[in-house]
């Protein structure tokens, strides 16, 4: 592999990049118009645009992306997440015009990206899954299998990704209009209107695994607790997650079972909700790196993205289990363009004023510069700060510092910082007592 075609933008473009650069591949970034000034794009020995800002027109544009490789010259496409990471005809395209995909097999794909038929390919490897349905049919099948199940149950789209296409249901009068919405809000945010239903889990853990395979072996680089979301999206992930031994040993188990019955080839993770009693349920798996792959890479010492680089050279895993070794606590946020006060609403402007903290045990991922203009076209994630030490009482007391050291300002441009200190400082937060409900729950006020 000499030259990498980097398919995404902002911080995981750069992440990719170093990843390349340190194995002496050439890098060839594909931006947007609205990306020409980027980092990433500055920091390239190669740019080359392939379309308008809208990301249908551009980073989604698979004969643009295929062009800008072919012309470029490059022998490898690395496409980040989001975007067309988990498209299976692209990753077929790819190969069939004899470039390296840095990701898994379309089959791996196949499998598991339709989330209904995840939970089957799961209960076929001997994996708990919640309880729950294949893809409905009609509304009469909700009903039968929900009062078998018991209220609250959630209606999810089967092609639903980042945290929408979901719905709440809590009894059976609401259920058959439900489910006819259900299927039409699937229908127009995802092009299919597959939607199945699991039981609501009351107050669960969310907990995944991260895996490495080969196609012929996995193994797991422990797991990461991401618990505090708002509307179903991250915020904030910590490794290791503060569950009993037993259920941390099932969970990773399991894992590493689902991925070795599909032959996953690269980085993926297996996404588990942990219930109050320790029963663990798989909801999903992601065949694509996760912007939260930082805090598995702080407490293993292993670069992530280098080895999805080696796999995808045809290497077999260079790493064995017992070589995987966590140590200390490592927590990350997502610092987005949002304003916390008002409900989160996207802030965009340029930024004028960049500080981020440095010292011991801290990373940052951005693709931020002073002067930068923040475009609007794409989701709001400025970086990620990351910090490691060696207990999970002195990773809370680094962050705190590391979010205190931060300016990052600009005219009218708003982050979700101040929210991050707010939860480094609950009480409930400090004591691990972290479950999905968590911001809905404990930071109300
Ligand atoms: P997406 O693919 O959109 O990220 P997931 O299936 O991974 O959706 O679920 C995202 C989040 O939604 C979970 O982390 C959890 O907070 C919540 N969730 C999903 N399924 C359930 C469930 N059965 N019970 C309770 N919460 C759920």
């Amino acid at each position: 592999m000499k030259k990498v075609l980097i398919a995404n933008r902002g911080e995981i473009a750069l992440r990719i990049l170093r990843a390349a650069r340190e194995l002496g591949i050439r890098t060839v970034v594909a931006h947007s118009e609205a990306d020409a000034e980027s980092l990433p794009v500055l920091l390239a020995d190669e740019a080359i645009c392939v379309g308008p800002p809208s990301p249908t027109q551009s980073y989604l544009n698979i004969p643009n992306i295929l062009s800008a490789a072919i012309v470029s010259g490059a022998d490898a496409i690395h496409p980040g997440y989001g975007f067309l990471a988990e498209n299976p005809t692209f990753a077929e395209m790819v190969r069939e015009h004899g470039i390296t995909f840095i990701g898994p097999t379309a089959e791996n794909m196949r499998a598991l990206g339709d989330k209904a038929s995840a939970r089957k390919i799961a209960r076929e490897a001997g994996v708990p899954v919640v309880p729950g349905t294949d893809e409905l049919q009609d509304p009469e099948e909700a009903k039968r299998a929900a009062a078998e199940i018991g209220y609250p149950v959630i209606l999810k789209a089967s092609a639903g990704g980042g945290g929408r296409g979901m719905r709440l249901v809590h009894t059976e009068e609401e259920l058959e209009r439900a489910v006819l919405q259900a299927q039409e809000e699937a229908r127009a945010a995802f092009g299919n209107p597959a939607i199945y239903l699991e039981k609501y889990i009351e107050e669960p853990k969310h907990v995944e695994v991260q895996v490495l395979g080969d196609g012929e072996r996995v193994i797991h680089l422990f797991e990461r607790d991401c618990s505090i979301q708002r509307r179903h999206q991250k915020l904030l992930e910590e490794a290791p997650s503060t569950l009993p031994t037993e259920v941390r040993d099932g969970l990773l188990k399991s894992a590493v079972r689902l991925a070795e019955h599909i032959g996953y080839v690269s980085a993926g993770t297996l996404e588990f909700l942990v219930d109050r009693e320790g029963n663990f349920y798989f909801i999903e798996m992601n065949t694509r790196i996760q912007v939260e792959h930082p805090v598995t890479e702080m407490v293993t010492g292993v670069d992530l993205v280098r080895e999805q680089f080696l796999i995808a050279a045809g290497e077999p895993l260079r790493l064995k289990q017992e070589e995987i070794r966590a140590s200390g606590h490592a927590i990350e946020v997502r610092v987005n363009a949002e304003d916390p006060d008002k409900n989160f609403r996207p802030s965009i402007g340029k930024v004028e004023t960049l500080l981020w903290p440095g010292g011991a045990g801290v990373r940052v991922d951005s693709h931020l510069y002073a002067g930068y203009r923040i475009p609007s076209h794409y989701d709001s994630l400025l970086g990620k700060i990351i910090v490691w030490d060696l207990t999970r009482d002195a990773a809370i007391a680094r962050m705190r510092r590391a979010l205190e050291e931060t300016a990052l300002e600009g005219p009218g441009l708003k982050t979700t910082i101040p929210f991050h200190k707010k939860v480094l400082d609950n009480a409930f937060f400090r004591r691990g007592a972290v479950y999905t409900n968590f911001v809905a729950r404990r930071m109300s006020e």
